[in-house]
């Protein structure tokens, strides 16, 4: 009888172990697969500022309803770096609250430019992969336009260090534009511009885009601009066209080392 107990426990301890060894395998493989997922792997060190447009005194456009422009900006924004956290990409923001850089007594108009100088600094010293700025759209005169756009400066920006490889501000914007159509799919098909009277693209020094996520005068889409279903679907979609064409630019070093070895 004793013996017949001890064949059944050892028998049951086999069994367990077995579970247990099965469970530590296919967590390890798990894991396993999660290090070889490419956009983790191309993403990898990125460095990307974050500038959440208006702030503080400046409200930036307003919608019919009161909706300030900062507010959604700032939102998206928030969203954005939840994204982007989730790889390992170091996020930089210009601001995390409601507020306005580098405030300075004066005149609206001065404390606005000190506002974006300020930006401007943290862009110039951080030298980011790209520095992405969130804004909203307004156009009173039509209010059935809709649709986000993608805005990138004049000239060629880009980053010729051999860690980073060569990347311009209209590969990115035209990758976010891309992105914004299919995952976004507002039936809008935009092109993404270039833009030369604002201050943030002044002689600008490491890639850059402005996205204007949507206009706050098309009533539609301020309903759906507020809702932070929606602003995430903007997030991820911003996201996935920074990343694609991070991803190119891994590609690219790779050969470069590949041709540097031979
Ligand atoms: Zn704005």
């Amino acid at each position: 009888m004793a013996g017949k107990t001890g064949a059944i426990a050892a028998f049951l301890l086999v069994i367990v172990l077995f579970v247990a060894a099965v469970l530590l395998w296919s967590e390890t493989g798990q894991m396993a697969g999660k290090n070889v997922n490419a956009t983790e792997e191309c993403s990898d060190s990125a460095v990307i500022v974050i500038d959440p447009g208006h702030g503080g005194f400046d409200g930036g456009a307003s919608a019919s309803d009161g909706t300030a422009e900062k507010d959604i900006n700032l939102q998206i924004s928030m969203q954005l770096k939840k994204v982007m956290e989730e790889y390992p990409v170091k996020v930089i923001m210009t601001r995390q609250e409601d507020v306005a850089l580098n405030p300075s007594e004066g005149n609206i108009r001065s404390m606005k430019r000190q506002d974006l100088q300020q930006r401007r600094r943290i862009i110039d010293e951080v030298q980011p992969d790209l520095a992405v700025s969130i804004h909203l759209n307004n156009y009173k005169a039509d209010a059935s336009v809709y649709g986000a756009q993608v805005f990138y400066p004049k000239g060629e920006q880009k980053r010729t260090d051999m860690e980073r490889c060569e990347q311009t501000s209209k590969n990115f914007a035209e990758a976010v534009q891309k992105s914004l159509e299919i995952n976004i799919s507002d039936g809008r098909e935009r092109t993404a511009m270039e833009k030369n009277d604002i201050l943030i693209f002044e002689n600008p020094t490491c890639p850059m885009i402005l996205v204007e996520c949507g206009f706050l005068s098309n009533q539609n889409e301020l309903n759906k601009l507020k809702m932070a279903e929606y602003q995430r679907k903007l997030a991820y979609a911003i996201w996935e066209g920074i990343d694609e064409i991070l991803c190119l630019e891994k590609g690219e070093k790779m050969k470069i080392i590949d041709s540097a070895n031979r």
